[in-house]
């Protein structure tokens, strides 16, 4: 059996019954807590032994090199690839043998041996989506119709990890660090848009060209708490496959907290 590569696999291995013995609310916040690292799968005493002997923590390690053998095998497929012709498909420039696009404002190459190169940090939770969004995407341009990520393809049986990792964890940032929507303009080439769906705030970020990420923000109101809410364009999931847009969600996320974390805000980070 592999093993598990995301947390909707640790899911699959449960029992679903909700009975909260892990002291989770639900078995699907359990295996996202397994999933970030923060509980072990031996704390969910309906699971047999043999399950969680297979997963065990050494086998932990195995899904984190799972990742990264898988980033590489996405490096050797774009090497195999016509890039030229990829740059042609997705709008991007094609030079020196080194297709460039802009990921966040800035450049991101990969070259034809699929070395990748960046004006920025090459995180994996940005790297693997850039390959894919090459390789697998279909180039579509951007409707300007926004949908939630649970309306994308496969998203509604993922979206409440998505709400927890990506929108939760940006709503906390947002509620303490009051100068992150400044950020994301300034440093990472937003844009503020005209306000969508009554939100106080909403700005537009481009993690890649075609798949474009708008953040509304409400602030609290006559006793209501702030919310935040992130949007996709409906192609999206043409451009990119769903395990990709949630990474680029959840990644976005974490970089937020970081960002928050420099400028002294540790409460935006805490759960
Ligand atoms: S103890 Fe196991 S079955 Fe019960 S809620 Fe937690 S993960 Fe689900």
């Amino acid at each position: 059996m592999p093993q598990p590569k995301h947390a909707m696999e640790i899911f699959q291995l449960l029992d679903k019954s909700n009975c909260r013995e892990c002291g989770e609310k639900t078995c699907l916040a359990f295996a996202g807590a397994v999933f970030q690292g923060r509980r072990k799968l031996a704390d969910c005493p309906k699971l047999e032994r043999e399950i969680i002997e297979r997963f065990s923590e050494g086998d932990q390690d195995n899904v984190f090199q799972e990742g990264a053998d898988y980033l590489e095998a996405l490096k050797s497929k774009v090497a195999g690839a016509d890039l030229g012709e990829v740059a042609e498909k997705v709008g991007a420039k094609f030079s020196g043998g080194k297709l460039t696009l802009k990921v966040l404002g800035k450049d991101f190459s990969v070259d034809t041996r699929g070395n990748l190169s960046a004006d920025i940090h090459i995180n994996p939770w940005v790297a693997v989506p850039f390959l894919s969004y090459l390789l697998y995407g279909k180039g579509l341009p951007v409707s300007g119709n926004w949908v939630s990520f649970r309306e994308l393809k496969d998203g509604q049986e993922r979206y409440a990890l998505f709400q927890k990792r990506c929108e939760q964890a940006m709503k906390r940032v947002a509620d303490t660090y009051t100068d992150l929507f400044d950020d994301l303009v300034h440093i990472f080439s937003g844009k503020q848009v005209e306000k969508q769906f009554k939100s106080d705030i909403s700005v537009v970020l481009h993690p890649l060209p075609a798949v474009p990420i708008m953040i509304c923000y409400w602030l609290p109101e006559d006793g209501l708490e702030s919310s935040l809410n992130v949007f996709f364009d409906e192609t999206a999931d043409k451009n990119l496959d769903v395990g990709s847009v949630f990474s680029l969600g959840v990644g976005l996320a974490q970089m937020f907290g970081k960002l928050a974390l420099r400028h002294g805000f540790p409460g935006a980070v805490s759960t």
